[in-house]
Protein backbone atom coordinates (compact mmCIF):
# COMPACT_ATOMS: atom_id res chain seq x y z
CA UNK A 1 0.00 0.00 0.00
CA UNK A 2 1.47 3.49 -0.98
CA UNK A 3 2.26 5.58 1.67
CA UNK A 4 0.34 8.31 0.07
CA UNK A 5 -3.21 7.14 -0.19
CA UNK A 6 -5.72 9.84 -1.26
CA UNK A 7 -9.59 9.90 -0.84
CA UNK A 8 -11.21 12.10 -3.33
CA UNK A 9 -15.10 12.96 -2.15
CA UNK A 10 -17.28 14.88 -5.08
CA UNK A 11 -20.63 14.09 -6.42
CA UNK A 12 -19.02 14.95 -10.28
CA UNK A 13 -17.74 11.38 -10.98
CA UNK A 14 -15.84 12.88 -14.02
CA UNK A 15 -14.02 15.33 -12.35
CA UNK A 16 -12.93 13.44 -9.05
CA UNK A 17 -12.16 10.67 -11.81
CA UNK A 18 -9.28 13.16 -13.47
CA UNK A 19 -7.98 14.11 -10.03
CA UNK A 20 -6.99 10.64 -9.11
CA UNK A 21 -5.50 9.93 -12.48
CA UNK A 22 -3.47 13.04 -11.52
CA UNK A 23 -2.78 11.91 -7.96
CA UNK A 24 -1.96 8.19 -9.20
CA UNK A 25 0.49 10.03 -12.03
CA UNK A 26 2.46 11.51 -8.82
CA UNK A 27 2.66 8.15 -6.93
CA UNK A 28 -0.61 8.49 -4.49
CA UNK A 29 -3.14 5.62 -4.26
CA UNK A 30 -6.64 6.92 -4.80
CA UNK A 31 -10.16 6.07 -4.13
CA UNK A 32 -12.88 8.15 -5.28
CA UNK A 33 -16.52 8.41 -3.57
CA UNK A 34 -19.61 10.12 -4.58
CA UNK A 35 -21.28 9.72 -1.50
CA UNK A 36 -20.22 11.54 1.58
CA UNK A 37 -22.01 9.17 3.57
CA UNK A 38 -19.23 6.47 2.87
CA UNK A 39 -15.91 9.00 3.48
CA UNK A 40 -16.35 7.72 7.72
CA UNK A 41 -16.06 4.05 6.00
CA UNK A 42 -13.34 4.91 4.24
CA UNK A 43 -11.60 6.29 6.78
CA UNK A 44 -11.87 3.94 9.23
CA UNK A 45 -10.99 0.79 6.92
CA UNK A 46 -8.67 2.64 4.45
CA UNK A 47 -6.64 5.43 6.43
CA UNK A 48 -6.24 7.84 3.83
CA UNK A 49 -3.40 10.33 4.21
CA UNK A 50 -5.14 12.71 2.20
CA UNK A 51 -8.83 13.96 1.65
CA UNK A 52 -10.24 16.40 -1.24
CA UNK A 53 -13.24 17.27 -0.59
CA UNK A 54 -15.71 18.94 -2.38
CA UNK A 55 -17.54 21.37 0.13
CA UNK A 56 -21.07 21.66 -1.76
CA UNK A 57 -22.77 18.33 -2.86
CA UNK A 58 -26.36 16.76 -2.32
CA UNK A 59 -27.42 15.32 0.96
CA UNK A 60 -24.77 15.88 3.03
CA UNK A 61 -22.49 18.90 3.10
CA UNK A 62 -18.99 19.07 3.43
CA UNK A 63 -18.74 21.47 6.63
CA UNK A 64 -20.88 18.25 7.93
CA UNK A 65 -17.80 15.80 6.52
CA UNK A 66 -15.32 17.57 8.36
CA UNK A 67 -17.25 17.73 11.82
CA UNK A 68 -17.41 14.27 11.48
CA UNK A 69 -13.79 13.78 10.61
CA UNK A 70 -13.23 16.02 14.01
CA UNK A 71 -14.91 13.67 15.81
CA UNK A 72 -12.77 10.80 14.85
CA UNK A 73 -9.41 12.80 15.51
CA UNK A 74 -8.52 12.66 11.75
CA UNK A 75 -5.06 13.49 10.85
CA UNK A 76 -5.88 13.29 7.17
CA UNK A 77 -4.05 16.52 4.93
CA UNK A 78 -7.36 17.69 4.16
CA UNK A 79 -8.16 20.05 0.34
CA UNK A 80 -11.30 22.09 -0.02
CA UNK A 81 -11.92 21.62 -3.57
CA UNK A 82 -15.25 23.69 -4.49
CA UNK A 83 -17.00 25.66 -6.58
CA UNK A 84 -18.61 28.00 -3.88
CA UNK A 85 -17.77 31.44 -3.06
CA UNK A 86 -14.59 32.39 -1.09
CA UNK A 87 -16.58 33.06 2.13
CA UNK A 88 -18.12 29.28 2.00
CA UNK A 89 -14.71 28.32 1.62
CA UNK A 90 -13.50 30.89 4.37
CA UNK A 91 -16.06 29.77 7.07
CA UNK A 92 -14.80 25.58 6.17
CA UNK A 93 -11.37 26.69 6.69
CA UNK A 94 -11.41 28.56 10.25
CA UNK A 95 -13.88 25.34 11.65
CA UNK A 96 -11.36 22.93 10.42
CA UNK A 97 -8.65 24.52 11.78
CA UNK A 98 -10.51 25.45 15.24
CA UNK A 99 -11.66 21.58 15.42
CA UNK A 100 -7.34 21.07 14.68
CA UNK A 101 -7.95 19.26 11.32
CA UNK A 102 -5.07 19.56 8.93
CA UNK A 103 -6.51 21.67 6.36
CA UNK A 104 -3.42 21.65 4.06
CA UNK A 105 -4.83 23.60 1.21
CA UNK A 106 -8.04 25.24 -0.58
CA UNK A 107 -8.33 24.66 -4.63
CA UNK A 108 -11.21 26.66 -6.02
CA UNK A 109 -12.73 25.09 -9.26
CA UNK A 110 -12.18 24.91 -12.03
CA UNK A 111 -8.55 24.25 -11.66
CA UNK A 112 -5.97 23.47 -13.77
CA UNK A 113 -4.76 19.58 -14.28
CA UNK A 114 -0.73 21.52 -13.83
CA UNK A 115 -2.07 23.02 -10.86
CA UNK A 116 -3.53 20.16 -9.50
CA UNK A 117 -0.16 18.09 -9.49
CA UNK A 118 2.40 20.60 -8.29
CA UNK A 119 -0.41 20.37 -5.28
CA UNK A 120 -0.37 16.96 -4.75
CA UNK A 121 3.28 16.72 -5.47
CA UNK A 122 3.53 19.65 -2.68
CA UNK A 123 1.74 17.92 -0.02
CA UNK A 124 2.67 14.37 -0.59
CA UNK A 125 4.01 12.43 2.82
CA UNK A 126 7.61 12.15 2.91
CA UNK A 127 9.11 8.43 3.55
CA UNK A 128 10.38 9.16 6.57
CA UNK A 129 7.73 7.72 8.73
CA UNK A 130 7.02 4.68 7.16
CA UNK A 131 5.66 1.86 9.30
CA UNK A 132 9.52 -0.13 8.33
CA UNK A 133 10.75 3.28 9.75
CA UNK A 134 9.16 3.48 12.55
CA UNK A 135 9.57 -0.37 13.97
CA UNK A 136 13.57 0.43 13.38
CA UNK A 137 13.53 3.30 15.55
CA UNK A 138 11.40 1.62 18.12
CA UNK A 139 13.48 -1.67 17.61
CA UNK A 140 17.22 0.68 17.67
CA UNK A 141 16.42 2.76 20.74
CA UNK A 142 16.06 6.08 18.94
CA UNK A 143 12.41 6.36 20.55
CA UNK A 144 13.14 8.23 23.99
CA UNK A 145 11.64 9.61 27.04
CA UNK A 146 10.86 13.32 28.41
CA UNK A 147 10.05 13.92 31.98
CA UNK A 148 7.45 16.24 33.32
CA UNK A 149 6.35 16.91 37.14
CA UNK A 150 3.49 16.85 38.58
CA UNK A 151 2.80 19.27 41.63
CA UNK A 152 0.41 18.75 44.30
CA UNK A 153 -0.64 22.64 44.98
CA UNK A 154 -1.02 22.29 48.83
CA UNK A 155 2.24 20.63 49.48
CA UNK A 156 3.97 21.64 46.62
CA UNK A 157 5.58 18.61 46.88
CA UNK A 158 6.48 16.89 43.30
CA UNK A 159 3.93 13.84 43.04
CA UNK A 160 5.56 12.20 39.83
CA UNK A 161 6.45 12.73 36.36
CA UNK A 162 4.80 11.99 33.94
CA UNK A 163 7.08 10.09 30.74
CA UNK A 164 6.37 11.37 26.76
CA UNK A 165 7.88 9.99 24.14
CA UNK A 166 9.78 11.75 21.53
CA UNK A 167 11.80 10.50 18.35
CA UNK A 168 15.24 11.25 17.95
CA UNK A 169 15.81 10.72 14.47
CA UNK A 170 19.62 10.42 13.14
CA UNK A 171 18.33 12.62 10.20
CA UNK A 172 15.98 15.17 11.76
CA UNK A 173 16.17 15.63 15.35
CA UNK A 174 14.18 15.54 17.79
CA UNK A 175 10.22 14.59 16.66
CA UNK A 176 7.07 15.38 18.70
CA UNK A 177 4.63 12.54 19.51
CA UNK A 178 1.96 13.69 17.48
CA UNK A 179 3.78 13.71 14.39
CA UNK A 180 4.39 9.81 14.38
CA UNK A 181 1.89 7.98 16.83
CA UNK A 182 -1.21 8.03 14.20
CA UNK A 183 1.14 6.23 11.90
CA UNK A 184 2.34 3.49 14.69
CA UNK A 185 -1.52 3.35 15.83
CA UNK A 186 -2.59 2.51 12.16
CA UNK A 187 0.00 -0.09 11.31
CA UNK A 188 -0.02 -2.28 14.78
CA UNK A 189 2.74 -0.94 16.12
CA UNK A 190 1.45 0.20 19.52
CA UNK A 191 2.12 -2.66 21.42
CA UNK A 192 5.58 -2.10 20.56
CA UNK A 193 6.23 1.23 21.51
CA UNK A 194 4.37 0.37 24.72
CA UNK A 195 6.55 -2.62 25.81
CA UNK A 196 9.56 -0.29 25.06
CA UNK A 197 8.76 2.71 27.05
CA UNK A 198 7.10 0.54 30.01
CA UNK A 199 10.80 -1.11 29.42
CA UNK A 200 11.92 2.32 29.19
CA UNK A 201 10.17 3.55 32.24
CA UNK A 202 11.35 0.39 34.57
CA UNK A 203 15.11 1.25 33.49
CA UNK A 204 14.69 4.76 35.04
CA UNK A 205 13.24 4.10 37.91
CA UNK A 206 15.51 1.79 38.35
CA UNK A 207 19.14 4.07 37.60
CA UNK A 208 17.51 6.84 39.50
CA UNK A 209 17.23 4.08 42.58
CA UNK A 210 17.03 6.35 46.03
CA UNK A 211 17.63 9.55 44.51
CA UNK A 212 13.72 9.80 43.09
CA UNK A 213 11.21 7.12 45.25
CA UNK A 214 8.18 9.27 43.57
CA UNK A 215 5.85 7.91 40.70
CA UNK A 216 6.35 7.67 36.77
CA UNK A 217 2.98 7.92 34.70
CA UNK A 218 3.18 6.64 31.16
CA UNK A 219 0.71 7.24 28.44
CA UNK A 220 -1.44 4.10 26.77
CA UNK A 221 -2.74 4.58 23.17
CA UNK A 222 -5.76 6.38 22.19
CA UNK A 223 -7.09 3.25 20.17
CA UNK A 224 -8.43 2.04 23.42
CA UNK A 225 -7.33 -1.20 25.72
CA UNK A 226 -7.06 -4.48 23.84
CA UNK A 227 -4.08 -6.18 24.89
CA UNK A 228 -5.53 -8.39 27.56
CA UNK A 229 -1.68 -9.85 28.72
CA UNK A 230 -0.24 -6.13 28.92
CA UNK A 231 -1.41 -6.36 32.85
CA UNK A 232 0.66 -9.21 33.39
CA UNK A 233 3.70 -8.28 31.01
CA UNK A 234 3.72 -4.78 33.18
CA UNK A 235 3.58 -6.63 36.53
CA UNK A 236 6.42 -8.98 35.12
CA UNK A 237 8.93 -6.34 34.54
CA UNK A 238 8.52 -4.39 37.28
CA UNK A 239 8.97 -7.88 39.57
CA UNK A 240 12.08 -8.95 37.36
CA UNK A 241 13.47 -5.39 38.38
CA UNK A 242 12.21 -4.97 41.89
CA UNK A 243 10.01 -2.01 41.71
CA UNK A 244 6.88 -1.63 43.36
CA UNK A 245 3.98 -0.97 40.74
CA UNK A 246 2.67 1.29 42.92
CA UNK A 247 5.25 3.65 41.67
CA UNK A 248 3.48 2.85 38.05
CA UNK A 249 0.74 5.02 36.69
CA UNK A 250 -1.11 4.10 33.24
CA UNK A 251 -2.76 7.81 31.74
CA UNK A 252 -5.59 6.52 29.92
CA UNK A 253 -7.82 8.91 27.84
CA UNK A 254 -11.19 9.61 28.26
CA UNK A 255 -12.82 8.41 24.91
CA UNK A 256 -10.38 5.06 24.93
CA UNK A 257 -11.72 4.57 29.06
CA UNK A 258 -15.29 4.52 27.26
CA UNK A 259 -14.59 2.39 23.94
CA UNK A 260 -14.66 -1.33 24.96
CA UNK A 261 -16.24 -1.44 28.05
CA UNK A 262 -16.05 -5.44 28.83
CA UNK A 263 -12.52 -4.83 28.24
CA UNK A 264 -11.75 -1.95 29.31
CA UNK A 265 -13.13 -2.92 32.48
CA UNK A 266 -11.58 -6.27 32.89
CA UNK A 267 -8.11 -4.63 31.70
CA UNK A 268 -8.14 -1.51 34.21
CA UNK A 269 -9.34 -4.03 37.19
CA UNK A 270 -6.74 -6.06 36.91
CA UNK A 271 -4.06 -3.15 36.19
CA UNK A 272 -5.31 -1.56 39.59
CA UNK A 273 -5.29 -5.38 41.38
CA UNK A 274 -1.92 -5.38 40.77
CA UNK A 275 -0.85 -1.94 42.54
CA UNK A 276 -0.55 -0.03 39.55
CA UNK A 277 -2.40 3.75 39.72
CA UNK A 278 -4.59 4.73 36.69
CA UNK A 279 -5.18 8.29 35.77
CA UNK A 280 -8.01 9.55 33.01
CA UNK A 281 -6.25 11.80 30.70
CA UNK A 282 -7.67 14.33 28.35
CA UNK A 283 -10.86 14.77 30.40
CA UNK A 284 -13.70 16.72 29.18
CA UNK A 285 -13.22 15.63 25.14
CA UNK A 286 -15.15 12.65 25.11
CA UNK A 287 -18.19 11.54 26.28
CA UNK A 288 -18.13 9.20 29.56
CA UNK A 289 -21.19 7.74 30.58
CA UNK A 290 -20.98 9.05 34.35
CA UNK A 291 -21.69 5.49 36.14
CA UNK A 292 -19.56 3.83 33.78
CA UNK A 293 -16.44 6.49 35.13
CA UNK A 294 -18.01 5.76 38.68
CA UNK A 295 -17.23 2.06 38.54
CA UNK A 296 -13.83 2.32 36.44
CA UNK A 297 -10.93 2.21 39.04
CA UNK A 298 -9.43 5.61 38.21
CA UNK A 299 -7.51 8.02 40.87
CA UNK A 300 -7.20 10.79 39.11
CA UNK A 301 -9.25 12.94 36.50
CA UNK A 302 -6.88 14.71 33.95
CA UNK A 303 -8.72 18.19 33.14
CA UNK A 304 -7.71 18.80 29.44
CA UNK A 305 -5.49 21.63 28.78
CA UNK A 306 -8.09 22.81 26.35
CA UNK A 307 -10.32 24.04 29.26
CA UNK A 308 -7.74 24.50 31.69
CA UNK A 309 -5.93 27.11 28.96
CA UNK A 310 -8.73 29.01 28.26
CA UNK A 311 -9.46 29.33 32.35
CA UNK A 312 -8.30 32.66 32.43
CA UNK A 313 -9.96 34.30 29.56
CA UNK A 314 -13.42 32.44 29.31
CA UNK A 315 -16.31 31.80 32.03
CA UNK A 316 -17.54 29.21 29.93
CA UNK A 317 -14.25 26.95 30.62
CA UNK A 318 -13.40 27.87 34.08
CA UNK A 319 -17.02 26.77 34.58
CA UNK A 320 -16.29 23.39 32.35
CA UNK A 321 -13.45 23.43 34.89
CA UNK A 322 -14.65 23.90 37.82
CA UNK A 323 -17.45 21.17 37.12
CA UNK A 324 -14.95 18.63 36.41
CA UNK A 325 -12.99 19.00 39.84
CA UNK A 326 -16.34 18.82 41.83
CA UNK A 327 -17.22 15.61 40.00
CA UNK A 328 -13.97 13.92 40.67
CA UNK A 329 -14.26 15.03 43.99
CA UNK A 330 -17.85 13.69 44.68
CA UNK A 331 -16.19 10.49 42.79
CA UNK A 332 -13.25 10.44 45.50
CA UNK A 333 -10.71 11.12 42.55
CA UNK A 334 -8.22 13.78 42.57
CA UNK A 335 -8.31 16.55 39.81
CA UNK A 336 -5.49 17.06 37.94
CA UNK A 337 -5.12 20.65 35.67
CA UNK A 338 -2.52 20.10 32.57
CA UNK A 339 -1.44 22.76 30.63
CA UNK A 340 -0.74 25.61 33.17
CA UNK A 341 1.12 28.01 31.38
CA UNK A 342 1.16 31.53 33.68
CA UNK A 343 0.35 32.48 37.31
CA UNK A 344 -3.13 33.26 36.43
CA UNK A 345 -4.02 30.15 35.50
CA UNK A 346 -2.30 28.30 37.87
CA UNK A 347 -4.46 30.89 40.46
CA UNK A 348 -7.56 29.87 38.94
CA UNK A 349 -6.98 26.26 39.38
CA UNK A 350 -6.22 26.61 43.01
CA UNK A 351 -9.21 28.92 43.64
CA UNK A 352 -11.43 26.17 42.31
CA UNK A 353 -9.93 23.54 44.46
CA UNK A 354 -7.81 21.60 41.75
CA UNK A 355 -5.52 19.13 43.80
CA UNK A 356 -2.50 18.62 41.52
CA UNK A 357 -0.88 20.72 38.50
CA UNK A 358 1.17 20.23 35.68
CA UNK A 359 2.47 22.72 32.45
CA UNK A 360 4.89 24.69 31.38
CA UNK A 361 4.92 27.04 34.53
CA UNK A 362 6.13 24.70 36.59
CA UNK A 363 8.32 22.66 33.93
CA UNK A 364 8.60 21.93 30.51
CA UNK A 365 8.91 17.93 29.85
CA UNK A 366 12.58 17.56 30.18
CA UNK A 367 15.77 15.43 29.35
CA UNK A 368 16.00 12.22 32.34
CA UNK A 369 19.53 12.91 32.57
CA UNK A 370 17.82 16.87 34.40
CA UNK A 371 15.23 15.52 36.55
CA UNK A 372 17.54 15.26 39.28
CA UNK A 373 19.37 18.63 39.30
CA UNK A 374 15.50 20.24 38.39
CA UNK A 375 14.20 18.25 41.89
CA UNK A 376 16.66 19.85 44.12
CA UNK A 377 16.19 22.98 42.74
CA UNK A 378 12.29 22.64 42.99
CA UNK A 379 12.84 21.23 46.29
CA UNK A 380 15.53 24.44 47.54
CA UNK A 381 13.10 27.09 45.61
CA UNK A 382 10.14 25.85 47.35
CA UNK A 383 11.44 25.18 50.85
CA UNK A 384 12.82 29.22 50.33
CA UNK A 385 9.24 29.65 49.53
CA UNK A 386 7.32 28.68 52.00
CA UNK A 387 9.69 29.84 54.70
CA UNK A 388 8.55 34.05 53.52
CA UNK A 389 5.34 32.88 53.32
CA UNK A 390 4.43 33.75 50.05
CA UNK A 391 2.26 31.84 47.72
CA UNK A 392 3.68 32.67 44.18
CA UNK A 393 5.14 29.35 43.21
CA UNK A 394 9.12 29.68 41.96
CA UNK A 395 10.11 31.74 38.93
CA UNK A 396 9.24 29.06 35.35
CA UNK A 397 11.40 28.91 33.23
CA UNK A 398 10.64 30.87 30.22
CA UNK A 399 8.22 29.40 27.77
CA UNK A 400 8.92 28.21 24.50
CA UNK A 401 7.65 28.71 21.00
CA UNK A 402 6.51 25.74 19.78
CA UNK A 403 9.59 24.58 17.86
CA UNK A 404 9.63 22.97 13.87
CA UNK A 405 10.23 19.66 13.39
CA UNK A 406 13.53 18.73 13.74
CA UNK A 407 14.23 21.43 15.62
CA UNK A 408 12.07 20.33 18.01
CA UNK A 409 13.32 20.36 22.05
CA UNK A 410 12.54 18.13 24.86
CA UNK A 411 9.65 20.22 25.73
CA UNK A 412 7.75 19.81 22.63
P1 LIG B 1 -0.91 14.19 26.73
O1 LIG B 1 -0.84 12.86 27.41
O2 LIG B 1 -2.13 14.99 26.94
O3 LIG B 1 0.38 14.98 27.19
C1 LIG B 1 0.43 16.36 27.44
C2 LIG B 1 0.99 17.11 26.27
O4 LIG B 1 0.93 18.51 26.55
C3 LIG B 1 2.46 16.82 26.02
O5 LIG B 1 2.70 16.96 24.63
C4 LIG B 1 3.16 17.94 26.78
O6 LIG B 1 4.45 18.23 26.29
C5 LIG B 1 2.21 19.08 26.51
N1 LIG B 1 2.24 20.10 27.57
C6 LIG B 1 2.63 19.99 28.84
N2 LIG B 1 2.50 21.15 29.51
C7 LIG B 1 1.98 22.03 28.62
C8 LIG B 1 1.61 23.43 28.70
O7 LIG B 1 1.71 24.11 29.73
N3 LIG B 1 1.10 23.99 27.57
C9 LIG B 1 0.95 23.28 26.41
N4 LIG B 1 0.44 23.92 25.34
N5 LIG B 1 1.29 21.97 26.30
C10 LIG B 1 1.80 21.38 27.40
P2 LIG B 1 3.53 15.89 23.83
O8 LIG B 1 4.71 15.44 24.64
O9 LIG B 1 3.78 16.44 22.47
O10 LIG B 1 2.56 14.64 23.75
C11 LIG B 1 1.39 14.70 22.99
C12 LIG B 1 0.54 13.48 23.20
O11 LIG B 1 1.18 12.30 22.69
C13 LIG B 1 0.30 13.18 24.67
O12 LIG B 1 -0.72 14.02 25.14
C14 LIG B 1 -0.12 11.70 24.59
O13 LIG B 1 -1.46 11.58 24.22
C15 LIG B 1 0.74 11.20 23.46
N6 LIG B 1 1.91 10.49 24.01
C16 LIG B 1 3.05 10.99 24.52
N7 LIG B 1 3.89 9.99 24.91
C17 LIG B 1 3.23 8.83 24.64
C18 LIG B 1 3.57 7.44 24.81
O14 LIG B 1 4.62 7.06 25.33
N8 LIG B 1 2.64 6.52 24.40
C19 LIG B 1 1.45 6.91 23.85
N9 LIG B 1 0.59 5.95 23.47
N10 LIG B 1 1.09 8.19 23.70
C20 LIG B 1 1.98 9.14 24.07
CA1 LIG C 1 -0.99 12.12 29.40
CA1 LIG D 1 -3.64 15.14 28.53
Amino acid sequence: MSENRILIVDDQKAIAEIIAKIAESCGYSAEVTTDAARVLERVDNWAPTHIILNLKMPGVDGIEVLRHLAARKSHARIIIASGAGGKVVDVARQLGVERQLDLAATVLKPFRRDEMRALLERLKVDDWCTPDALKAAIDDGEMILAYQPKIDLVSRAVVGFEALIRWLHPRRGMIAPDMFLPTVEENGLIELLTDAVVDMVIARLTAWGEAYNGRIALNLSNRGLRDMSFPDRLAFGCAAAGIDPERIELELTESSAMADPAMTMDILSRLRLKGFWLSLDDFGTGFSSLSRLARLPFSEIKIDKSFVRDCATSQESRLIVKSIIDLAHNLNLRAVAEGIENTAIQEIVTGLGCDMVQGYYIAKPMAAERVLQWLGDWGRRSQAINANQATRPPEPEAPSAGAPLGTMTYDG
